[in-house]
């Protein structure tokens, strides 16, 4: 046993470790701090979940610790589970009784019964989560390390405790875990483990996909998201998964031309975007940019490879992937949607003369969106030719002034037409009909082309010159 859970309890100075001691000693019940907290701590990274482990009855010493802390603080009590949990400051704690579990082959919620510590810590997914520190009277402080995992975080490794291939078999949702971990804390995976999950990768079908999702999301918001997708790749879970996504990888080659590696470029856009955001859905956004080339890929005689229309149909593609991983259904699927659909618009830009009606479109369509969308063209570029990169990276600066000084010129960013569809019906006294429409898309043309300015006076004006021509007069 080492003491450096004492110093770790020392350096976070919170003064509820030693009531919980405390109560804990009262009630004769065994009490450590346990798990993810223990590594965070001594990672130095940040924590507010603490988890306890409990020798007996952790709801018990749930309520009593609150109930000496606050009578009103409210501890919820999770009786099937047997945890116990209360908001403490702004820590969460939650208390469990030491378990004991064994796993049937269709299922990744074990049989339970109680347990000493060891046994609870045997089941623990990595040694490095597997640690706990004592808060008894007798060793108050100590690092509880059973399976070296000290040691571990010293070679940034992750290693199960037991033998990989039941751990991962018994709850294949660790197989996602290892992966987060190794990409969240820059660790890397035991080759035995990395065997393991590759031989029992198919039983990732047992676990619902929500869950997958959840560690593919923190595997996403992780600073290089890189590192968890090459190694959910490698070990096939990619292909399961997420099987859009890995049918990016691969390059053809006709008659000497190559087209890139889609996968291996889509992975440098995300860690180029992660750099400039924290945006979970920008992200994502740079993850499904070019998820339909494989879809529209052709080779044409004298031009190479071709992926005409991946925007289009990437974008049409954004619903059914959020939907089979679980993702939400609502604005954040229609901004991503956005800009998969927009990915190709700024780049047309900056090659072209840029026309004022262009930007003005582009305004129009992206609305407040314009300038995440810049973001995620600039990490688009990834040639590693510095002097192409530098020339579109200008191109695009270029792009974005001329986008303000059009926008500020003509306040397209969130348009609203200047005349609505109610005053067209009072004006030519018409019931809702095809010429509302037409005479409201005719104004939006008008604008966006710069043929009438975007104010009411303007759209009147152009609006009734219009209506004539329908053969529609003012009521
Ligand atoms: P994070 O808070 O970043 O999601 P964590 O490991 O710190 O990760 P939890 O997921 O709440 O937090 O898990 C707390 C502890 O419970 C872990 O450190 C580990 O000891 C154990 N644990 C969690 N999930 C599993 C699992 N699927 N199999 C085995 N042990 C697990």
């Amino acid at each position: 046993m080492r003491s450096i859970g004492m110093d770790c309890l020392i350096h976070i100075k919170n003064p509820i470790f030693k009531t919980i001691a405390t109560v804990a000693q009262e009630l004769n019940l065994p009490c450590y701090v346990v798990g993810g907290y223990v590594r965070d701590v001594i990672l130095g990274r940040e924590c507010k979940d603490i988890d306890f482990v409990v020798v007996g009855d952790g709801t018990l010493l749930a309520s009593k610790v609150a109930a000496k802390i606050d009578k009103n603080l409210k501890v919820n009590i999770f009786k099937t589970y047997g945890t116990a949990m209360f908001k403490y400051q702004d820590l969460d704690l939650e208390f469990v009784g030491a378990r004991k579990e064994s796993y049937s082959a269709h299922s990744r919620n074990p049989e339970v019964v109680a347990g000493t510590l060891h046994d609870d810590q045997n089941r623990r997914d990595f040694t490095i989560n597997a640690m706990a520190i004592s808060l008894n009277a007798a060793n108050y402080g100590e690092l509880v390390d059973p399976f070296n995992g000290l040691e571990m975080i010293a070679q940034k490794k992750l290693i199960t405790p037991l033998d990989p291939s039941v751990t991962f078999s018994d709850d294949p949702l660790r197989m996602m875990r290892a992966i987060r971990f190794a990409t969240q804390l820059n660790f890397t995976i035991d080759a035995n483990c990395i065997e393991a999950i590759h031989k029992y990768k198919e039983r990732i079908s047992i676990i619902s996909k929500e869950r997958i999702t959840d560690e593919l999301n923190k595997i996403i918001a992780s600073k290089t998201p890189s590192v968890g997708f090459k190694l959910l790749f490698d070990t096939g879970l990619l292909k399961l998964i997420f099987p859009l996504m890995a049918n990016l990888h691969g390059v053809d080659v006709i008659k000497g031309k190559a087209h890139k590696d889609n996968f291996y470029h889509t992975l440098e856009v995300l860690d180029n975007i992660c750099k400039t955001t924290d945006n979970l859905w920008l992200r994502w956004a740079a993850i499904l940019h070019d998820i339909a080339k494989p879809h529209t890929k052709r080779f044409e005689e004298g031009t190479g490879w071709t992926f005409h229309g991946h925007e289009d149909k990437g974008a049409r593609l954004v619903p059914k992937i959020f939907n089979e991983l679980k993702l939400p259904l609502n604005e954040k699927m229609k901004y991503v949607q956005k800009l998969v659909l927009l990915h190709l618009r700024p780049i047309v830009l900056s090659k072209e003369t840029i026309t004022d009606s262009a930007l003005r479109r582009l305004l129009f369509e992206a609305g407040d969106d314009i300038d995440d969308l810049m973001l995620l063209c600039e990490a688009d570029i990834t040639t590693k030719n510095e002097f192409k990169k530098e020339k579109h990276l200008a191109n695009f600066e270029l792009v974005k002034v001329k986008l303000k000084e059009v926008e500020e010129k003509d306040n397209l960013r969130n348009w609203q037409p200047p005349i609505s569809g109610e005053d067209i019906m009072k004006i030519f006294n018409l019931k809702p009909s095809k010429e509302i429409g037409l005479i409201k898309n005719a104004i939006r043309e008008a604008i966006l082309e710069g043929e009438i300015g975007n104010n009411v006076e303007d759209a009147k004006k152009f609006m009734f010159d219009f209506a004539k021509e329908l053969g529609l007069q003012p009521a």
